[in-house]
């Protein structure tokens, strides 16, 4: 049984849950297309209605959503809480602009005369989602709401730590007043994917998680013909310039690597200083950092959670120690971590030279690596040197300096004076090995719908 819920703060095994069935599978395939037959047809206004009710109870039992969250893979109480209503601000961003993201578009033709054409944007069946234990909700909802909101019906896998999370949004859809098999969750086994995306009935796949299973599941979309979107890893840049507010910048880069105990995808994994400030800035960072309070993830005191599993804990280990091995140069910072619960203590990673792999890395929790750049060209020439493409930031006072720097590094999002951050109204996703394809706002609910031409002449 793969799908298990274990408190990683405690270390208790609590619930399993059998995979699906392959009949199970067929079923689901079944009433979801089912499902799509007739939601393609129900109006925006209707649409809209289901995802403002989901909204609306995400809200009204948010500390129920939130522990579940807590227990599962150990966020933090108070980050569970904002994750569930972001949740809830993406399902109200769609039920206000679906219809008007998704309007027909009359394209300017030469001679009008010749006729009139136009777009329009259609729902094209069941889209399958496979999403990672990070942002157990923000994960389901930045998919399930485009996605239902345009028509199609979505199938879930989720993974395999946070099952009652993914059982809890599938309620939230029931109770919410969406039509039967329109979502459901499914406790999908590795050959299920195939299984899966070779049904004719599928339109495509929506796959947030590593590079490893990114590839997989892509490459086995491609051979069925299907389109996917994939949001990968990341190691995203904090550039600090020379004429950056540093005491504000070293808050923002302590909260950028640590929020969600550093496993987020657009986590600042590389803090790269320029020369002038280095010093100065690493002597904050380091404060900040000792700072941080490792314990109980439902305390309102704790800053540090644990990870989201001893196995992650495990393998985090495992990686800096590889690290050290091509030539990385670590120190710990701060207080050592409680020895129960899947705790990582937060460590700083340098000597990150060209001729060490390590630095092509990302580290997924509290380790950070450290840069010093000679100037801000350099800092724009190590933020390149990654295969990742996801987020970054750049911090200075001089705001306009910041966007041509922003214009000059190779990912799908940076911002200015802020490590990058998840809002239901901006965009996300990257490029190079970060993936493809946009998730949230008009690029995200026309990810899986069909732009048909219709020409009049
Ligand atoms: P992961 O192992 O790739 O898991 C993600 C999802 O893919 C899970 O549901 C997992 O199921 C499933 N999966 C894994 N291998 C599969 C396969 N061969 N066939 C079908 N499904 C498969 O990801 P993770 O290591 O838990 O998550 C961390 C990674 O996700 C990091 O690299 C992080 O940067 C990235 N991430 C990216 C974004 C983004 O938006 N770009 C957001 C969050 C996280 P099981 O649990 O059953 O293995």
């Amino acid at each position: 049984m793969a799908y298990t819920t274990t408190n990683p703060y405690t270390g208790e095994k609590l619930k399993t849950f059998p995979d699906a069935t392959d009949q199970e599978v067929q079923t689901a395939l079944t009433d979801a297309y089912e499902a799509f037959k007739a939601w393609r047809h129900v109006s925006f206004a209707e649409r809209a209605k289901v995802m403002t009710k989901a909204a609306e109870i995400l809200r009204r039992d948010i500390d129920k959503y939130a522990r579940l969250l807590t227990l599962e893979m150990g966020k933090l109480y108070t980050e569970a809480k904002l994750e569930t209503e972001l949740s809830a601000e993406i399902f109200e961003y769609y039920a206000a602009h679906a219809e008007r993201l998704l309007k027909p578009e009359i394209l300017p033709v030469a001679d009008p005369k010749e006729g009139k054409a136009m777009i329009v944007h259609q729902p094209q069946g069941i889209v399958f989602a496979v999403e990672p234990w990070n942002f157990p909700y923000y994960q389901i909802a930045r998919i399930i709401a485009p996605q239902l909101s345009a028509g199609n019906t979505v199938l879930l896998k989720h993974a395999s730590n946070v099952p009652q999370c993914a059982a809890a949004f599938d309620s939230l859809m029931q109770e919410a007043g969406l039509p039967k098999g329109a979502f459901r969750n499914l406790y999908a086994a590795r050959h299920h994917t195939e299984v899966i995306l070779n049904d004719p009935r599928v339109c495509g796949v929506a796959l947030t998680g590593s590079e490893g299973a990114g590839a997989i599941v892509a490459g086995i979309a491609a051979k069925a013909l299907k389109k996917s979107t994939m949001e990968l890893g990341g190691a995203d840049a904090f550039i600090v310039l020379e004429d950056a507010d540093l005491e504000k910048t070293a808050k923002w880069a302590v909260f950028g690597r640590h929020w969600n105990a550093g496993q987020v995808c657009v986590s600042a994994k590389r803090m790269i200083v320029v020369d002038a400030v280095y010093d100065r800035f690493v002597e904050l960072y380091k404060k900040g950092v000792a700072e941080l309070k490792a314990g109980d993830p439902m305390d309102p005191t704790t800053t540090l959670a644990p990870l989201s599993s001893q196995k992650a804990a495990d393998e985090l280990a495992a990686q800096v120690e590889e690290a050290k091995k091509h030539g990385a140069v670590v120190e710990t910072i701060g207080a050592p971590v409680p020895n129960d619960g899947a705790f990582f203590r937060p460590l700083l990673m340098t000597n990150l030279h060209k001729d060490n792999e390590a630095r092509l890395w990302e580290f997924f929790g509290p380790v950070t690596q450290l840069y010093r750049a000679k100037d801000e060209a350099d800092a724009i020439r190590i933020a390149n040197d990654s295969p990742f493409g996801l987020g970054g930031s750049v911090f200075t006072q001089d705001t306009k300096r910041g966007v041509k720097v922003a214009e000059q590094i190779y990912t799908g999002m940076v911002y200015v004076n802020h490590p990058t951050m998840v809002k239901a109204d901006l965009p996300f996703g990257g490029v190079a090995r970060s993936g493809y394809g946009r998730e949230l706002i008009g690029l995200g609910i026309k990810e899986f719908v069909n732009h048909k031409l219709i020409d009049v002449v």
